[in-house]
């Protein structure tokens, strides 16, 4: 199993945080609502991704399992 960023979309209110916190995972739009990478995340990059979603001030940043 990997693991998956998303978000969840009624929640987000666009603060920003999570991509200032993990710009390698995470890049915002023109309204400042996040793009989040596709994929897997990379193993190295588990714990940024775990900070971001602590940051979030709404907790719209999920993780979640997914298949490898
Ligand atoms: S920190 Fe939370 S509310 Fe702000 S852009 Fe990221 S997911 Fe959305």
């Amino acid at each position: 199993m990997s693991l998956k960023l998303s978000v969840d979309w009624p929640r987000c209110a666009a603060h920003g945080l999570c991509a200032e916190i993990a710009p390698e995972l995470i890049s915002l739009d023109d309204w400042g609502y996040p793009t989040v990478l596709p994929g897997p995340i990379p193993p190295q990059l588990v714990r940024l991704a775990e900070r971001a979603r602590m940051a979030c001030p709404v907790l719209a940043l999920r993780m979640e399992q997914v298949p490898d």
